[in-house]
């Protein structure tokens, strides 16, 4: 493929327009054999609940063109395990009525798995002792479908599963946080123990961890009103502290430097400016604590470890198995996070999911900017600040009062899998993630077939090894699943 910039891709891009097809020097050189790319959809188990495996396995093969199942296997998160978010409308499928959505792991955990840790038993009291694993596998096995299970650590664990606060976090005044803390040894023996369980007990065919979560950083420069911040700013644990005195960082002046760093956050989003600007204050509280940044790559390296260790517990249970992980939206939003969390440093997987929801992603991108430019960047008005992260992220111009209705421009897909590609160089397999019908509030965007056709085209041409409809099939309206089918035949087509 010929080098092109991909800033004079943008530049070109917008001058044509949005809806403007793409410069053929990004297709894909000669369409792949049918069959090759993956193409998956995530599920939760209410929808097999509701309407039965054979009938969404149905819907999704015959409209999506589907060949990978994602079941939400273990997750707390209604976004994913849900039925739909309360007070949004419901899709032409499945029960509609809502739910009180608890979450746990929907498969039967199998105690041996778990000697190591006293967090036991997390099983979802959803569906009594339905397996969702065991139910679906035979009959996703017997049309050749594959079968993959989406893990996610989360913050929304129930306070009533036994044992789960001696797990979870210390916030920077000592308060109690709930999510798991990445250094906690039963933590990282459950986490561990599950995976295995899941990929030893069940003939499963992969396994995708997500974690959508970011270091105490990330989660201090927010804007928030009133006394403290409702962000994660974590973790001050004994296992932290420890790991913090072996690398030489004083936590003490951290912890210092963080609430200095939160009080400025505070100050800033109530507009309270500092005589030296708000840039310029925020810097300097960094160049006077500078155990702020080396405590966050503490917590960011405890995190990873978290994706090391599942990726390894699975290859440990089954080396066949393909492990890899969901890359949150906030890694094509934010330079910080893109900072940190750089897709080569994962590559060891064996796939790697970059969430490009693009429909979705103009209302997100937009809530980013303007929290940004609440804060460190306030001096700088909001639409200018659009134009700056734009550069600093190598996209085109946009507008900051329309990305909600429009969504993100088009060539995002695009130059996000390209991005993803370049940084793998082929050592792992990038599956972009798509958004279909992710519920978005009537004055923005809504998604339609011809949204998830180009979304799921563009992805497929800019070389990604297969797409994942996201973020759930009991939130998806059948023809914008067909949407992105009709793309995978088309692209089969050489079209
Ligand atoms: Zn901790």
């Amino acid at each position: 493929m010929k080098a092109i910039s991909r800033r004079k891709f943008v530049q070109t891009s917008v001058k044509i327009g949005a809806a403007a097809l793409l410069p053929s020097v990004l297709r894909a050189e000669t369409p792949a054999a049918a069959g090759e790319k993956l193409v998956g959809l995530q599920i939760g188990a209410i929808s097999f609940v509701d309407e039965g495996i054979n009938q969404v396995l149905d819907n999704i093969q015959e409209r999506g063109q589907v060949n990978t199942l994602f079941l939400a296997t273990f997750t707390y998160d209604t976004g994913i395990g849900g039925r739909q978010l309360p007070g949004y409308p419901f899709p032409d499928h499945g029960k509609q009525e809502y739910l009180d959505f608890r979450g746990g792991n929907f498969a039967t955990p199998h105690a041996q798995f778990y000697k190591n840790t006293i967090l036991k038993n997390t099983k979802a009291p959803d569906h009594g002792d339905w397996d969702m694993l065991a139910a679906v596998l035979p009959e996703a096995k017997k049309r050749g479908l594959k079968t993959y299970v989406f893990n996610q650590d989360s913050f929304t664990w129930h306070k009533d599963t036994p044992h789960i606060a001696e797990l979870q976090e210390t916030g920077i005044y000592g308060q109690h946080i709930e999510s798991c803390c990445d250094l906690n040894p039963d933590y990282i023996n459950f986490v561990s123990g599950m995976t295995k369980d899941i990929c030893s007990s069940y003939d499963i065919d992969g396994l995708m961890w997500s974690s959508e979560r970011q270091g105490p950083f990330n989660n201090a420069i927010q804007p928030f009103k009133g006394e403290r911040p409702t962000n994660r700013i974590t973790c001050f644990c004994k296992h932290h502290r420890k790991a913090a005195k072996e690398r030489g960082i004083d936590v003490e002046r951290a912890l210092e430097g963080y609430r200095k760093l939160v009080d400025f956050s505070r100050a800033s989003t109530q507009g309270e400016r500092p005589v030296d600007g708000y840039f310029s204050s925020f810097w300097r509280i960094l160049t006077d604590y500078p155990e702020i940044l080396a405590y966050e790559k503490l917590w960011t390296e405890g995190n990873h470890a978290t994706y090391a260790n599942v990726y390894h517990s699975a290859k440990e249970a089954k080396p066949s198995i393909q492990a890899g992980f969901h890359i949150w939206h906030s890694n094509s939003l934010s330079p910080f996070t893109k900072a940190e969390m750089p897709y080569e440093r994962l590559a060891y997987a064996d796939f790697i999911k970059p969430v490009v929801y693009n429909i979705v992603g103009g209302s997100r991108y937009a809530g980013y900017i303007n929290a940004a430019a609440s804060t460190v960047f306030r001096d700088v008005p909001a639409e200018e600040y659009l134009r700056l992260n734009n550069h600093l992220m190598n996209y085109g111009d946009m507008s900051l009062k329309d990305l909600g209705k429009d969504g993100m421009p088009e060539e995002y897909v695009t130059l996000e899998t390209k991005r993803a590609l370049d940084s793998v160089k082929g050592k792992t397999k990038i599956y972009t993630g798509l958004d279909i019908d992710i519920p978005a509030k009537p004055e923005n965007k809504q998604t339609s077939p011809e949204d998830v056709y180009r979304s799921t085209m563009n992805a497929l041409k800019a070389g990604a090894e297969g797409v994942i409809f996201s973020r759930k099939y009991s939130e998806m309206k059948l023809p914008n699943i067909a949407g992105g089918g009709k793309a995978i035949k088309d692209f089969y087509a050489g079209k």
